[in-house]
């Protein structure tokens, strides 16, 4: 299995841990497979109870790896040669990666806790958001600047669900941070921690939940995902993400070749914040 994402069960716990460091676990297609494979993993293990997905360093995720592989040209957006494709070839790679992965995630029969510490930044709310519980250092804090590329948020739109229309419309017109505090005022989050305390605190957490009977755990989480989804947000997420494509459609259309089309240097700015 691949160093980018560590994996380990421990008293019925699976410990799940982003481990890109370096690059602020920016998410390629290598750390997003493995990160699959622990998901399926655990779900498949009869001696593991919950998950809990951390990542370390000093950043939870900065989103999708903008280093640009020789395979995709010169757009680090596109997973395909659009010249091939069209816009059906980032249609259905984002699907099936993106889209699929958090779906797939968020489904898992067996109760996850996330632990975010510093910057989750756009992809890195599709590793977050599909997780049961939330617990954020109190130097977390989110953001979804993908308006700034042209497309109207990440694939996964949890945003809506997660905040409510308004902070949603909010985090996606401006590209500002929500912190750690707001978060969790708002529901996304369920609890605050000190930043040295949250391992210790999320471990804690797991264990409490670990305590009880896997079936009855499973059964809970249904219970709550079901009410969600004859809420309808199945298929708000399929129309969210097809908005999303729809921005990618607009990039390349006004374009003439790139699948986002950033209004800032976004690369610099993801630099700067996850320096600070
Ligand atoms: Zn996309």
């Amino acid at each position: 299995m691949s160093d980018t994402v560590l994996y380990e069960v421990r008293e019925h716990i699976a410990f799940i841990t982003l481990n890109r460091p370096d690059v602020h676990n920016a998410q390629n297609p290598e750390l997003l497979a493995a990160l699959d494979d622990c998901w399926t993993r655990a779900a498949q293990d009869d001696d593991v109870k919950v998950i809990l997905l951390q990542a370390n360093g000093r950043n939870f995720s900065a989103g999708h790896d903008l280093a640009v592989p020789e395979d995709r040209k010169s757009d680090p957006f596109s997973n395909f040669d659009y010249k091939e494709r069209g816009v059906a070839g980032q249609y259905l790679w984002e699907h099936a990666h993106y889209f699929e992965y958090s779906r797939r995630w968020r489904n898992n029969p067996k109760p996850s806790i996330a632990a975010v510490q510093g910057a989750c930044i756009a992809a890195g709310l599709m590793l977050c958001w599909p997780c049961d519980l939330i617990v954020a250092a109190d130097n977390a804090w989110f953001s979804d600047p993908t308006l700034m590329m042209g497309i109207a948020g990440v694939e996964y739109h949890g945003h809506t669900w997660e905040l409510g229309p308004r902070k949603a419309k909010q985090m996606l017109f401006t590209s500002d941070r929500l912190g750690a505090q707001e978060a969790h005022s708002l529901g996304m989050v369920n609890e605050v921690v000190p930043l040295d305390e949250l391992q210790d605190f999320a471990l804690q957490l797991a264990q409490k939940v670990a305590e009880k009977d896997l079936f009855s755990l499973v059964m809970a989480k249904r219970v709550v995902n079901q009410t969600t989804d004859i809420m309808g947000q199945p298929a708000a997420l399929q129309a969210g993400f097809d908005l999303h494509e729809m921005g990618h459609a607009q990039c390349l259309a006004r374009s003439g070749g790139k699948t986002a089309v950033l209004t800032r240097d976004v690369a610099e700015l993801r630099k700067k914040n996850t320096q600070s």
